[in-house]
Parts: C-alpha cells; sequence; structure tokens
C-alpha cells in the first residue's frame, strides 16, 4: 500500500522528498498534505491488476475533490464519478472530458441531471424509477437520449467499520431493489430518451473483502442475462462500484490482485466492460493531517493534547468513531495515554481518546495519517474557523493546491447591506 510517508534516520517524517516541518514553515498549519506518487501508484497498482478485461477506473472525486488531485488522476487515464452539480463542474473544470464522467447519486435535482445532459456525459447511474422517469422526459425537452446504467442494490452482507457507509444492504436508500431491477430495465428500455448501457452497484465504503463483490457480481450478471432476453442490444458497461478498503491501523488493505481473480472471469465471459468508482483506495493513505500542539492539560485524572486542528477540519473520528493514527513528525521514545483533540467548544472534537500517543509537546508538529480521503472534502467553518490549507508533494516539490481561507472569506456571502425582499 503505497503512502509516501517515510522517515529519515533521526526519525523524521517525511512526504516523498518533503520535509514536512518545512511544508509547515511555509504554509502554517493546520494543512492537508498529499503524496501525488502515493497516488499514481495506487491508481496503477488497481489498473494493472484489472488489466486482463476492458476496463476504466472512475475516481470517485467526493474522496478528495481538489483540482490538483483530479490533474494528478486525469493524466494517470482515470474518468471519475461525480455526486453533484458541484462535482461534475468541478471534474470539468479539471480537464475531464464528458465522456470520462458518470454520475452516481440517489438525490439527483432536475437541474443536476440537465447540466449533465448538456455536457454529454458517459452515463447516469439511475437510482429509482422516478429518476428514470424524470431523466427521460427532462431528456426529451432537451432533445437528447439520455445514456444510463441501473444501479441495482445487490442485497448482499457488507461488513464495514460502521454501518454508516454500508449501501448495498436490502433496506437501505440506495440503488433499485433487486427484485424491482427488471420491471426498471424493462421500463428503460421503452421510454424513449433513455439509452440503457450497464448495469451498476456500489455496496459500500471500506470493505475488506471479497465476498461481497463477487456475490454482487453474479447477482448483477443473472439480470444481465434476464434484460438480454427483453431484447436489450446497448448495454456495454458493469460498474461495481468503489469501496475497497485502505489501511487505518492493522487491517489488511483490499488486495486488488485478489479482487480481480474474484471478479474477471465472470466480466470477460459477459464481454462487458468493467468500470469502478474507486475512492478511498486511491487517495486515502496518499494523505495527512499536519498540526501543531498547541499545549496539554490534564484534567479529571486525564490528560489531553490540544491542537490547532479541530473536528471542522477532519470529522471522521467524530462522525464515525474511525480511528486515525496520531505520531509526531519528530519521532519520540516516551509515550502516554491521552486523548487528542482540537479547539472546538464540543466534546465530540477529537482525533484519538485513551491513545498512547508519543510525548509530544507544545509547538510541536504532528500528524493524522490516512486522510487523503473524506478529511478536507467533509471539512467545515464551525466555529468560524477558516478552513486549512492543501498541499500536494510531488517528488521533492511543493505546491499550495488549495490556499488557506481568510477571516475575509468567512463572511464573504453575507451582505453588510440587506436587499429585502417581499413575498
Ligand atoms: C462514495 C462512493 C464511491 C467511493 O467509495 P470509496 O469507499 O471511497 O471507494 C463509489 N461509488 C459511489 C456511488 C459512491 O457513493
Amino acid at each position: 500500500m503505497a503512502t509516501g510517508f517515510t522517515r529519515t534516520a533521526s526519525g523524521v517524517l517525511m512526504c516523498d522528498g518533503v520535509s514536512l516541518e518545512a511544508i509547515a514553515s511555509a504554509v502554517g498549519t493546520p494543512a492537508y498534505v498529499y503524496s501525488a506518487r502515493a497516488i499514481r501508484e495506487q491508481y496503477d497498482s488497481l489498473d494493472r491488476a484489472l488489466a486482463p478485461v476492458p476496463h476504466r477506473l472512475h475516481y470517485s472525486m467526493k474522496a478528495n475533490a481538489n483540482l490538483a488531485v483530479l490533474r494528478v488522476l486525469r493524466e494517470q487515464g482515470a474518468g471519475v464519478d461525480i455526486v453533484s452539480g458541484g462535482e461534475l463542474y468541478r471534474a470539468l473544470h479539471a480537464g475531464f472530458g464528458a465522456d470520462a464522467i458518470v454520475f452516481s447519486g440517489v438525490g439527483k435535482s432536475p437541474g443536476e441531471l440537465r447540466e449533465a445532459l448538456a455536457a454529454g456525459i458517459l452515463m447516469f447511474n439511475v437510482e429509482s424509477m422516478f429518476e428514470l422517469e424524470q431523466l427521460n422526459e427532462i431528456a426529451g425537452e432537451m432533445g437528447r437520449r439520455a445514456p444510463i446504467a441501473l444501479r441495482v442494490n445487490p442485497e448482499v452482507q457488507v461488513s464495514t467499520p460502521h454501518h454508516y457507509t454500508r449501501t448495498g444492504e436490502r433496506g437501505n436508500k440506495f440503488g433499485i431493489p433487486y427484485d424491482e431491477a427488471l420491471d426498471a430495465a424493462r421500463c428503460a428500455l421503452e421510454l424513449p430518451n433513455i439509452a440503457l448501457r450497464g448495469l451498476d452497484m456500489h455496496i459500500g465504503s471500506q470493505v475488506f473483502e471479497l465476498e461481497p463483490y463477487r456475490d454482487g457480481l453474479v447477482r448483477l450478471l443473472a439480470l444481465h442475462d434476464q434484460i438480454r432476453a427483453l431484447g436489450a442490444t446497448e448495454i456495454r458497461y458493469l460498474d461495481i462500484g468503489g469501496g475497497f478498503a485502505v489501511t487505518y491501523e492493522d487491517e489488511q488493505p483490499m488486495d486488488v490482485d485478489a479482487l480481480a481473480g474474484a471478479l474477471l472471469p465472470g466480466i470477460r465471459q459477459s464481454g462487458l466492460s468493467l468500470i469502478t468508482e474507486p475512492g478511498r483506495f486511491i487517495v486515502g493513505n496518499a494523505g495527512v493531517l499536519l498540526a501543531r500542539v498547541m499545549h496539554r492539560k490534564k484534567a479529571g485524572g486525564k490528560e489531553y493534547i490540544i491542537t490547532d486542528a479541530g473536528m471542522n477540519d477532519l470529522v471522521r473520528p467524530s462522525h464515525y468513531h474511525a480511528y486515525h493514527a496520531v505520531e509526531a513528525v519528530q519521532a519520540r521514545e516516551e509515550r502516554s495515554v491521552v486523548d487528542v483533540v482540537g479547539p472546538v467548544c464540543e466534546s465530540g472534537d477529537f482525533f484519538a481518546l485513551d491513545r498512547e500517543v508519543e510525548d509530544v509537546e507544545a509547538g510541536e508538529l504532528i500528524v493524522v495519517r490516512t486522510t487523503g480521503a473524506y478529511g478536507y472534502v467533509m471539512s467545515f467553518n464551525y466555529n468560524s474557523r477558516p478552513r486549512v490549507a492543501e498541499v500536494l508533494v510531488d517528488g521533492d516539490r511543493f505546491a499550495v493546491v488549495t490556499r488557506r481561507e481568510r477571516y475575509e472569506d468567512l463572511v464573504r456571502l453575507e451582505p453588510d447591506h440587506l436587499d429585502w425582499s417581499t413575498g
């Protein structure tokens, strides 16, 4: 698993050829730091594993939507998987061709459907009968034929660390229930402004096991046979979604060669092109949140390390009770059991609880590991905290790829003089 973060002989954490101390001095803290090399290596490992069949990786850009990160992946040959009009805008801005874009999501608005039709994207992953009919109508108004895949809920058992990230079990909001999928396909084939191009699933996030993918694929291929028997001639794509696990603590990441071994024979036999939508797998381990220790504090028999980063900068520990390793940039021998917390006025503001952590002192740097995915993109301004900077390291160079927000940015959208209307 490529991470891009290694220690020198004297115990200083580097991101490829750049010291994190140097980044902190130049850019300030907190900041997200990403390794372009690690992103490329993760992409390539999956791309190579799937090479025996026609395939494309559509990077799920909700994991990390930074333009510079998107451009690294575009140069590797990736497409993207988007879930909003805002992501469509970003993807086009980063230089992706419309034919490199698939559009997922359980609640696409009419405006978003129109924008994506106008752009001419590769495929809509349609999640309901309502969406299918709405898309047919809008496409008709625009004189277009909308290319779609049906997102089917394969109703397989998935174990992920948190139930919020399970999406392919019976009875959740995602996808068309398996036993309604054939009817949906029949309907798609009859609608004049819909072109049924594929079948799609996405079973969850941070999935370790092969079985749910293999079981889901079997169900999708069975459905494909039934739909072909209805006379469908345009189905070309089989989209297995994303969700491949990475290492946060000591988990085995998804073994992409084993995944390929489990899936490719069936896909090859079907003659379909494979689409995957990896997000976390590509960027998760390639990023850290770099923060400075503000002080240590003892209270109520506990010890706290208070950092300048807070839950608004990285919400995963608080929102999913997710584990993230916390390490000193300059390694230290001595350790204590502490809570690592932020400055936000709320007790859910933590990165680690009752964790043995190196004895970092006020002013020293720490990193919160494996925050390249679902880190910055989930950050927010609570407590009027400006959003942090993002930095991309490529070899021995680094660049700020998102500037730190300034106080002016916090009030930019709020007019000083109100323009009242009546209604
Ligand atoms: C979030 C999401 C993904 C990516 O999930 P990861 O766990 O980051 O790989 C892929 N497809 C869809 C439809 C998603 O919603």
